[in-house]
């Protein structure tokens, strides 16, 4: 593991092979027996010390997600706190997962939310803690157990998380961290039988193939993939808050986030103001040592990263660009392009890295026709003051979220996910642990 702030080596774990994938797969498949009976009451109780337990822990967790993937102290910080809050959140599900009573003739019928099996969850580099909790927490509270694979290069945070189940009290086996390449341990999860569920988040090429390879086994999947999101202001929006705003929907984590707004969409009678708006947001954007409390963006996660993005910088027109510290590290300052036309690879196509993509519209529906020419649909923003307006661009735009006059993030209390091939399924939210149950219809004959 390299600290991406200064490319100094952090420490290394080994990744498991196929055996150590298959005998934790095993023991999880064994603990599920026992786990899917523990009374609804006591494994509400057991993630309800799991949060505690993770919530005693949040700076070291914070720490060690500063360190292994750059990220701000701040950001850090909600990160751990959110695995704790959905822990909390789901702890009250287990006695909620209520089943229907449908009126027959001659007897009862009864639905039953079954758990699955196995449950594999597999996680990128971007947020290491939050995208597993989000798989994680629901599929245990759902009666499910879980095997975990991190990514290759910010395996730290959910190592510890593994260990602290443990001290909370999850029995062995119920959540398992199996560290180790997506072609070895992630694709086993595809491929063996007693995984029932794959819940993925990371590349759309990479989900395109997990969800071709569960189709073999009509295995479940939950996909949580790429993004383009557009930032759409209107005329007559708040200008000085939208622009205000605007540098940490698109440069928050150095933009390596699928909802980052990374097309902004002005109308082209205050193209101009709005702009002039933005570039001193842009330049004040604090791009610094992330374990700073000031920090407001740390660095790229790798140097194959940080070449990746500067290509799609190379050859554009660069309107203003932030500023970035000198030396060891992978640093890229906060940049802003002008689209020559919706047929720029930086307007198209996923940049993951602290790079806005700016295009002006005419009218309402011009908008809404640039901002689903795409074929992701996650997330994005709309700002204007007409309610009208508001409710029929959100109505419009082709996305699993939408905020108006806000960038508002992710809350674990709401459905998230995306339309078209931004992915399959939602996460989070008061629906989520359906996706890892299936119903089961059962009739009781009362005809003597
Ligand atoms: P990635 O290459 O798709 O990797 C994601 C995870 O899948 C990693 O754990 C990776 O393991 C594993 N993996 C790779 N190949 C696999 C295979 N053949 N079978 C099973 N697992 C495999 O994506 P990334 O480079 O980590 O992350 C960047 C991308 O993820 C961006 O496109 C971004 O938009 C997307 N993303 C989407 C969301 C969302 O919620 N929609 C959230 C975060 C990121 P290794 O580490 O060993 O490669
Ligand atoms: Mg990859």
């Amino acid at each position: 593991m390299i600290n991406p702030a200064t490319g100094s080596v952090l420490t290394s774990v080994p990744g498991m092979g196929l055996e150590e994938t298959d005998a934790a797969i095993e023991r999880a498949h064994k603990a599920f027996e026992s786990w899917r009976t523990v009374a609804p009451g006591d494994r509400a109780r057991l993630l309800r010390r799991f949060a505690a337990v993770v919530d005693a822990h949040l700076d070291e967790l914070a720490d060690l997600e500063v360190r292994n993937s750059g990220h701000t102290i701040g950001n850090a910080k909600w990160e751990a706190g959110n695995v704790r809050d959905v822990l909390d959140y789901y702890a009250g599900a287990p006695e909620r997962l209520s089943g229907r009573q449908i009126p027959v003739a001659g007897g009862i019928d009864i639905t039953v939310h079954e758990p699955l099996g196995v449950v594999g969850v597999i996680v990128p580099w971007n947020f290491p803690m939050p995208i597993a909790g989000w798989g994680f927490v629901p599929a245990l509270a759902a009666g499910n157990t879980v095997v975990l694979k991190p990514a290759e290069l910010t395996p730290l945070t959910a190592l510890l998380l593994g260990e602290l189940a443990l001290e909370a009290g999850l029995p062995e086996g119920v959540f398992t961290v199996v560290p180790g390449k997506g072609s070895v341990v992630g694709q086993r999860f595809v491929t063996h039988p007693a995984v029932r569920k794959v819940c993925f988040t990371g590349s759309t090429d990479v989900g395109k193939a997990i969800m071709a390879g569960a189709a073999d086994q009509v295995k479940r999947v939950t996909l949580e993939l790429g993004g383009k999101s557009a930032n759409i202001v209107f005329a007559d929006a708040d200008l000085e808050k939208a622009a205000a705003s605007t540098p940490s929907s698109v440069f928050d984590n150095a933009g390596q986030d699928c909802c980052a707004r990374s097309r902004l969409l002005i109308q082209d009678s205050v193209y101009d103001e709005f702009l002039a708006l933005l570039e001193p947001a842009v330049r004040a954007f604090r791009v610094e040592d992330p374990s700073r409390p000031t920090a407001e963006m740390g660095p790229l996660i790798s140097a194959a990263q940080r070449r990746s993005v500067s290509a799609y910088v190379d050859d554009a027109d660069v309107a203003f660009r932030g500023t970035s510290p000198d030396g060891p590290g992978w640093w890229f300052s906060p940049t802003v392009l002008l689209a020559r036309s919706t047929d720029d690879r930086h307007w198209r196509e996923e940049v993951f890295g602290p790079v806005l993509s700016v295009l002006p519209f005419r009218d309402e529906q011009d908008a809404v026709r640039l901002a689903n020419d795409t074929e992701y649909g996650l997330s994005g923003s709309l700002w204007t003051r007409d309610v009208g307006r508001a409710l029929r661009v959100s109505r419009a735009v082709e996305t699993g979220a939408l905020s108006v006059n806000s960038h508002s993030s992710v809350r674990y209390w709401t459905p998230f996910g995306g339309m078209k091939q931004s992915g399959l399924g939602r996460e989070l939210g008061p629906d989520a642990l359906l996706s890892f149950t299936d119903v089961k219809n059962v009739f009781i004959a009362t005809e003597d």
